[in-house]
């Protein structure tokens, strides 16, 4: 009988397999999918930005809510450890832009086949087979139950993620064990997700990237949040790292309106952009609108722009008065779109919501409601912004649960 079981073969479980056996407990890691690790070998668009080389309170700054659930894992596996665990073991990292971590090689599949090669290294066997539920009897995890037979154990570690990305293996599974455990899984939903628009324009502006722009956000009308980057109109409507980011702060989409504005011009002020405005007309003063605008837009934002500023395409430059120089300055300033939700987990990199952090001991992992239960990554009700803070938070939940599990075996 293993001593430990570790449910998932994903960043958190292969990190919480390897540190159990680290400490002489006997483990056995199964995951349905036969090659090992699906998700890490797709994160950082196949490059794996494995953490962010900061201090802890940083990284607890970067998850929405409440990430104080989170401060003994962190602190006991905080970024710095994890970039030396990595090297240490011959995986070379680099530091990037905003200080991304990521493997010298660029390629993800080196992260997920050095944590294999130290699963086989350390003698964990590795089960292919699917993980139906777990058994559990006074309170106390007795064996996992499996499509091929059951495992008895001393404890188990579930490690199955979260629902985004469903055709990597993350299917949710993990949150039905836990609520059979009597756990609370708080409500779920995708985030770091593309956003739907109800604008017929980003259908036309489809293939569209934006850079240099601000992205504002309004819930309810108040101002939600606002950045400066790069995004991306899509045929439903906007997606790329600042509508990403963006998604992960707009927490109420069922029950509050979104709205979003882009400054086309951020570098510029309204007085500014108007001077700017009036040297173009000048340039272009035989001109008609639609063809004066060609220094400052890109071409197919320009009817668009004209349309929301309600004025004609045709119009010849030398003939706006103040007023209709003052509604382009405006649109060009907070160019609208209103969201209508998110796109589908598929879309989504991770999954917001999850097992209750209140119910499990932040010092170990284990469930304060059954003994020999415990539970680390994405599954937990965690999730954190992008650059590398959800892959930091799946090394220090995963460790930790699989020290703990191995120390308190019987
Ligand atoms: C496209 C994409 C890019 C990303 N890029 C980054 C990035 O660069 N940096 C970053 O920090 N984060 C990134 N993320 C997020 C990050 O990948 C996840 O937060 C992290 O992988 C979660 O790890 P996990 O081990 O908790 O779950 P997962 O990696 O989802 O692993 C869960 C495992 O459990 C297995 N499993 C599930 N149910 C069962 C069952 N019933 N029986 C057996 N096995 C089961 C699955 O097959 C899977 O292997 C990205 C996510 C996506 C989708």
């Amino acid at each position: 009988m293993p001593d430990v079981v570790v449910i998932g073969a994903g960043a958190a479980g292969l990190m919480a397999a390897v540190s159990a056996a680290e400490l002489g407990a006997s483990v056995t890691l199964v995951d349905k999918n036969r090659k090992l690790g699906r998700k890490l070998r797709i994160t950082g668009k196949g490059r794996c930005n494995l953490t962010n080389d900061c201090e802890v309170r940083e990284v607890l700054s970067n998850i929405p809510g409440d990430g104080r659930f989170l401060y003994s894992a962190l602190s006991a596996f905080p970024p710095q450890a994890v970039m030396r665990w990595f090297s240490g073991n011959g995986l070379p990292l680099k530091t990037e832009r905003g200080r991304r971590v990521f493997p010298v090689s660029d390629n993800a599949n080196d992260v997920a086949d050095l944590l294999v090669s130290l699963c086989r290294k350390n003698d964990v066997r590795i089960l292919n087979a699917q993980v139906l539920g777990i058994s559990a009897s006074d309170r106390i995890v007795r064996s996992v139950r499996t499509g091929s037979g059951d495992i008895s154990c001393g404890s188990c570690i579930v490690c199955t993620g979260g629902l985004s990305y469903p055709l990597t293996g993350s299917t949710g599974d993990g949150y039905r064990f836990a609520e059979a455990m009597g756990h609370t899984v708080m409500p779920l939903r995708p985030s770091l997700v593309p956003l739907e628009c109800s604008d017929p324009c980003c259908g036309r502006l489809q293939g569209l990237s934006l850079k240099n722009v601000e992205l504002r956000v309004f819930e309810d009308e108040r101002l939600l949040c606002r950045e400066q980057g790069e995004m991306l109109f899509t045929h439903f409507g906007v997606s790329g790292p600042l509508v990403l980011s963006a998604s992960a702060r707009m927490r109420r989409m069922e029950s509050a309106e979104y709205r979003l504005e882009i400054d086309l011009k951020p570098a510029l002020d309204t007085k500014t952009l108007d001077q700017r405005l009036l040297r173009d007309f000048s340039k272009y003063a035989n001109r008609a609108l639609s063809n004066a605008l060609v220094d400052l837009l890109p071409h197919s934002l320009i009817p668009e722009v004209i349309h929301i500023a309600e004025l004609r395409a045709e119009l010849p430059v030398n003939t706006l008065t103040r007023e209709m120089r003052k509604r382009l300055n405006q649109t060009l300033k907070a160019f609208p779109l209103d969201v209508t939700g998110t796109r589908p987990y598929a879309e989504a990199i991770i999954t917001s919501g999850g097992i209750s952090v209140r119910e499990i001991d932040p010092r170990s992992m284990q469930s304060r409601l059954v003994d020999g239960l415990y539970f680390a990554g994405e599954v937990l009700d965690l999730d954190a912004y992008t650059g590398g803070y959800n892959l930091q938070i799946a090394w220090s939940t995963g460790r930790l649960a699989g020290l703990s599990a191995a120390k308190n075996r019987k």
